[in-house]
């Protein structure tokens, strides 16, 4: 029997090690965390040994291949070893690609990752496809698959995690959004090394594949003239329609092929600027996957949005709130205040990951009537902030933000939670940030 070890027993993990078990493999789950007990349980039922709080050498290094997490850096001890002994590591979705035909529509970028794929499958969902949802989104690709769900369509998040563990995996559609500085402590603060990882959707592609990307990214650009691209290539752009398969013009939302597609910018349901490009993707990508016009048109108009992400809580004494509490980067909170039409007062702060905040100065001083600060430490915020002269508030818990934002904030402003740090400061996650923040507005 042929041995795999799995390090991380989470969604991805768990069911990388169900799906090994059920192809035949002799496996080994070790965490050196904690396994939640609901993966304990899966993994008892289908007779999995497992460890957690360790990992067993031995155990691990004589697997023929390991299944990585991927929130395991390359750096991490079990990692190094296995790499210094010429183990093949893969990431889940590359094991789980081995055992199904299905079309793999896969999106990956900085931001937007998680709305254009879940604005995909709404819209796949909507016309009728038998189609699954994976990556980092809900169940993983291996367990579906170990299940037997039988989809033959998936729609894929892929992180660049996920990328670096990938080598034979084919993305029969290809979605680049965007690349911007994201994550760089994971690749050695070299931005060519985290823009070669998202360009690893495009491996494997072959002639009658799709590769869908937002053309006027600067960085995009650069690398596609690196590459020799073999699929369809699919540009999109909200500046110019010349070459682009997908452009909004004088209000208008066009798809140029298969056929073409036009409906009012107006009707969309997602609004700002980056859900223009997030809609264009996902209208492409379903096109080409064969969506009628009626289908495409309803489900653009009448998706919901995705939590967390320019999510409107509710509106109180006269004031907007918004919950962004994915805008875990400057870029992303660059979107958020770009889209914003009232005077706003910007919730800013959290664990800090190397932030440079010169790329949103503009927008700060052209938008906001005031800064609250929600760190740990804000030391950072205050050296870069206070000298715009914008009323800037000190606060270390969402209670004390709240607070901040009801005794500045008058009617006909905006409340934007758009952190552009990760949460882990003050909050469990980007998930608790958000919940606290809409719990508190609706308690207003
Ligand atoms: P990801 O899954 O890549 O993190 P999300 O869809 O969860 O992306 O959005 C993350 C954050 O980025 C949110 O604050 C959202 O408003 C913002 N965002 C969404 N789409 C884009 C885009 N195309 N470009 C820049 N920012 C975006």
């Amino acid at each position: 029997m042929e041995k795999i070890a799995i390090l991380g027993a989470a969604e991805s993990g768990v069911g990388a090690a169900v799906l090994a078990m059920k192809k035949g493999y002799d496996v080994f789950v070790s965490d050196m965390g904690h396994i939640k007990d609901h993966y304990k349980a899966v993994l008892d039922t289908y007779g999995i040994a497992w460890e957690e709080g360790q990992h067993t050498e031995e155990k691990i290094l004589d697997a023929k291949e390991i299944v990585k997490s991927p929130g395991i850096p390359d750096n991490a001890p079990m990692v190094a070893k296995a790499i210094e002994k010429g183990i093949h590591i893969i990431s889940e979705i590359e094991f789980a690609g081995r055992y199904t035909d299905a079309k793999m529509i896969c999106i990956t970028g900085s931001n937007g990752k998680t709305t254009t794929t879940s604005l995909i499958y709404h819209i796949l969902k909507n016309a009728g496809y038998n189609v699954g949802l994976a990556g980092n989104i809900g169940r993983s690709l291996a367990l579906q698959i170990a299940e037997g769900c039988g989809y033959d369509h998936y729609v894929i998040e892929l992180s660049s995690f996920q990328l670096d563990n990938m080598y034979d995996f084919r993305a029969n559609i290809a979605v680049l959004l965007n690349i911007t500085p994201d994550h760089l402590d994971r690749y050695d603060n070299d931005m060519s090394k985290y823009s070669a990882s998202k360009m690893r959707i495009i491996q494997n592609q072959k002639p009658d594949d799709s590769f869908i990307y937002w053309a006027d990214d600067p960085i995009i650009k650069e690398e596609i003239a690196k590459y020799g691209i073999k699929a369809q290539k699919c540009p999109f752009s909200i500046i110019s329609k010349k070459g682009m398969i997908g452009y909004i013009e004088k209000g208008t939302y066009t798809i140029e092929k298969p056929t073409p597609f036009n409906m009012e910018q107006e009707s969309l349901s997602l609004h700002g600027k980056h859900n223009m490009y997030n809609s264009l993707a996902a209208g492409i990508a379903t096109r080409l996957a064969g969506v009628s016009d009626k289908n495409l048109r309803e489900s653009l108009a009448d998706f919901e949005g995705v939590e967390h992400r320019l999510e409107k809580v509710a509106t109180v004494g006269g004031v907007q709130y918004i919950n962004d509490s994915k805008a875990t980067n400057v870029d992303a909170c660059w979107y958020a205040l770009e889209s914003m039409t009232t005077p706003t007062v910007l919730i800013i702060g959290g664990k800090d990951k190397g932030n440079d905040y010169e790329a949103i100065k503009e927008l700060v001083k052209q938008k906001c009537v005031a800064l609250v600060y929600l760190g740990a430490d804000n030391t950072k915020l205050h050296n870069f902030f206070d000298s715009l002269g914008i009323p800037t508030f000190d606060t270390h818990s969402m209670q004390e933000c709240m607070e901040a934002c009801v005794k500045v904030a008058k009617p006909g402003q905006t409340v934007l939670l758009s952190p552009c740090c990760a949460s882990f400061d003050l909050f469990k996650n980007m998930e608790d940030r958000g919940e606290q923040f809409k719990a508190l507005v609706r308690n207003l």
